[in-house]
């Protein structure tokens, strides 16, 4: 019988073994990184779907043709693993990070409630452990503490009054865009139609229908927040209840640098939080990559609701102003 380690060893060299199954290896694209490359930057893991996974980006097309390889190989034939404990991992298994296995019948019988094709759902299952793995070199690689997001803003926002905050935050909508800016209930009735309004409009009204919005454009006429009103203009917001101001700065940083989501802007929500407002994901398969992950590091499934309230910049929580502290050029 194979051992799916010493196959993942003969195609990215030497791995520093972290588990029974995952480690550090070389990248095989490393030569191709443009910033420092870190002991910790790229990992292999071989159960569920085989995966290198590297925190650069521009070895993208190198790690790819290497997992290719690596799933070919791997998956040639069946292989077993016996776990320190006395369990046994099989080919297509999934150590998670409990300890637990998850067994390959189990990913197929998801798969088939989910409506989505195995393979994708194994991805998804592989996702899952393997940013369980990877999350504490994610949080010390892409370290970003709230002073020094301020810090780096390439246009300094945080200071800027109630009405310029609201207004600058009004400039990441296209301007033909219907949004919603309430409390949590102006929605539901015909009387919060007023509640919905073209960008114009809101421009001249100010900050002073309420303390939310939602990170999507409505269509015109709409007096619900729900996701059948939303016009397909739209922000991923993403938050979480759980991560302090220090730590979110690397999940933002983490999107937009590595996973390319384009970061517009970030929002202190005058609470213990920070929003971040970024692009939404293109397609189905990629926001259900993403809300696996994200859950992992710790934001909320919620976000991927695109009719959920969130806290809007220039409105006043608590005698607290909710403001933009870090804005792209
Ligand atoms: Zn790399």
């Amino acid at each position: 019988m194979i051992d799916p380690r010493q196959i993942a060893a003969s195609i990215v060299g030497a791995v520093d073994w972290q588990s029974e199954v995952s480690g550090f290896c070389r990248c095989p694209g490393e030569s191709l990184h443009t910033h420092k490359t870190g002991k910790k930057d790229c990992r292999v893991s071989v159960d569920g779907a085989p995966t290198i996974y590297c925190f650069h980006s521009s070895c993208a097309a190198a790690v790819t043709s290497a997992n290719l390889n690596l799933r070919k190989q791997i998956g040639g034939s069946p292989w077993q693993i016996i776990l320190p404990g006395g369990k046994t991992l099989r080919s297509g298994d999934v150590l998670q990070a409990s300890g637990n296995v998850l067994p390959r019948e189990v990913v197929q019988a998801r798969a088939k409630a989910e409506g989505r094709e195995a393979g994708e759902q194994l991805i998804l299952e592989t996702l899952v452990a393997v940013a369980e793995r990877f999350k504490p070199e994610l949080f010390e690689k892409f370290q970003w503490p709230f002073a020094q997001i301020i810090a780096d803003s390439p246009l300094q926002v945080h200071q800027r009054d109630a009405d310029d905050q609201f207004r600058t935050w009004l400039k990441l909508w296209p301007a033909h865009s219907h949004v919603w800016v309430g409390d949590i209930y102006s929605s539901g009735r015909p009387e919060h139609r007023t509640h919905f309004r073209p960008v114009a409009d809101w421009y001249q009204i100010g900050p002073v229908m309420g303390n939310f919005t939602c990170g999507s454009a409505f269509k015109p006429g709409s007096f619900q927040r729900s996701n059948a009103n939303c016009d397909g203009t739209r922000f991923l917001v993403v938050e979480s209840d759980t991560l302090a101001k220090d730590d979110m700065g690397a999940v933002f940083a983490y999107l937009n640098r590595r996973l390319h989501f384009n970061l517009h802007a970030i929002i202190d929500t005058a609470g213990k939080s920070l929003h971040g407002w970024c692009d939404a994901p293109r397609d189905k398969r990629i926001e259900a990559r993403l809300k696996a992950v994200l859950t992992v590091f710790g934001c909320d499934p919620k976000l991927f609701t695109y009719s959920q309230p969130v806290r809007v910049p220039g409105a006043y929580r608590d005698g607290k102003l909710q403001r933009i502290v870090w804005l792209k050029d």
